[in-house]
């Protein structure tokens, strides 16, 4: 989507540092993380927040949550924390569903 920061970086159109990418998710750094390591974990596809899923992006949900497991395991981590802000209210900032893995202590939750 046009003018979405997250869709942007998904087609290299704007830069961060990116940790794994497959063909419908990729993962990247946080630019102002709150643990040693934070991630931004992103399906490539547009879709605005856990609240306007639709039952056809069943399966890509199932796919985002392996691909975090993917990412853990090939980091050795040995616990993480997944955070996902739906809406406003809750701190969702950007408006392209992701999923927050923090790791590492000290962990200042958002
Ligand atoms: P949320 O508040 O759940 O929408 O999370 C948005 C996250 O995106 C925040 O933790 C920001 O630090 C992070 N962020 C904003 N811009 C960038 C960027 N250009 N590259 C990486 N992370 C970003
Ligand atoms: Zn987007």
């Amino acid at each position: 989507m046009q003018n979405c920061l997250f869709c942007k970086i998904a087609n290299k159109e704007a830069p961060a540092e990116i940790v794994y990418e497959d063909e419908k998710i990729i993962a990247f750094k946080d630019i102002h993380p709150k643990a040693p390591l934070h991630l931004l974990i992103v399906p490539k596809k547009h879709i605005q927040s856990v609240d306007h899923l639709e039952s056809k992006d069943q399966r890509l949900m199932g796919e985002l949550f392996l691909a975090t497991q993917k990412i853990a395991r090939g980091k050795k981590l040995k616990g993480y924390k997944l955070i996902i802000n739906v809406g406003r209210p809750a701190g969702q900032l950007i408006d392209h569903l992701h999923l927050h893995l923090l790791s590492g202590e000290p962990v200042q939750l958002p």
